[in-house]
């Protein structure tokens, strides 16, 4: 089974995570920016924590066989932080770089005047850097969330069909879908979405424009939840081809409207100057 799973922050895993993932056939993914936890207090901590989605962590994957992309974006959560804010301005020379291949995650936490704003900005680089977007939905008050989403995104002008709304579940994923935009569902151990809920999904909805990750965080989560949604699939009847689908050719499809998937080794490895220095000093 070929894995890529679309939405998970490996700077917040281990090594063992990478080999546990390799493991289970999991050969591309992509690390979206998002929100470390402890607030970040100065655009400085962005501009270092991009620097390592596009260096570092595909460096590190790449030891383990695995192509590392990553979106960015200002987050949902910190948009409504004023120290925060400024890093706007210095997105659209990360955007410009070979392993970002969308805008994310972008959307709405709280569902602030803040949150419409930097929401609707980041739309717009999306459009004006030709790239696809990854919104998070919110994790409370999700259907009202979610609507919301869809009314900015089609206000925006970007075309649905370069849209994914994330953490999807069975309240969101009929309106999500009338909008033509792609549909990502996250899948954690013990909250929110399940493996077998997925497959319930899936049966009623169909495998097009279908986007299964793990999210894995620094909160409790599980890389490996893309194979287990696999095996879960094949045990209830799909076939090969259809989880082939759901977890490799699906993601390829839309991250490759960004022109610039890399699926064999990234362009990591060349873009992390510091490499071979790393790699000599740990030897
Ligand atoms: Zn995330």
């Amino acid at each position: 089974m070929r894995i890529f799973d679309p939405h998970i922050h490996m700077s917040s895993r281990t090594t063992d995570d990478y080999a546990a993932m390799h493991a289970a056939g999991v050969r591309a993914l992509v690390e979206p920016a998002f929100w470390l936890g402890q607030p970040r207090t100065s655009v400085g901590s962005f501009t270092d924590y991009f620097d390592a989605l596009v260096g570092w962590e595909p460096f590190r994957a790449s030891q383990f066989g695995i192509a590392h992309h990553c979106t960015i974006a200002l987050n949902p959560k910190e948009a409504n932080d004023p120290r925060c804010v400024p890093i706007l301005d210095s997105l659209p020379r990360y955007l410009e770089k070979d392993g970002v291949v969308a805008v994310g995650e972008i959307g709405y936490d709280s569902m602030t005047a803040e949150e419409d704003t930097a929401f609707a900005a980041q739309l717009a680089l999306a459009i004006t850097h030709e790239l696809p977007a990854l919104v998070h939905t919110p994790h409370r008050d999700k259907a009202a969330g979610t609507e919301r989403s869809i009314a900015v995104v089609r206000e925006s002008g970007i075309a649905p069909e370069r849209v994914v709304l994330d953490h999807l579940n069975e309240l969101t994923v009929a309106m999500a879908k009338e909008s033509g935009c792609w549909l990502g569902f996250s899948i954690y151990p013990d909250t929110k979405m399940d493996e077998d809920r997925m497959v319930a999904i899936l049966r009623e909805y169909g495998t097009e424009r279908v986007l299964v990750n793990s999210a894995a965080d620094w909160g409790k989560s599980d890389p490996l939840k893309t194979r287990r949604t696999g095996d879960a699939m094949l045990a209830a009847g799909f076939s090969s081809g259809d989880v082939d689908r759901v977890l490799w050719r699906n993601p390829v499809e839309f991250y490759g409207q960004s022109g610039r998937l890399s699926l064999d080794g990234g362009p990591a490895e060349a873009e992390f100057a510091g490499n071979s220095i790393l790699r000599g000093a740990r030897k």
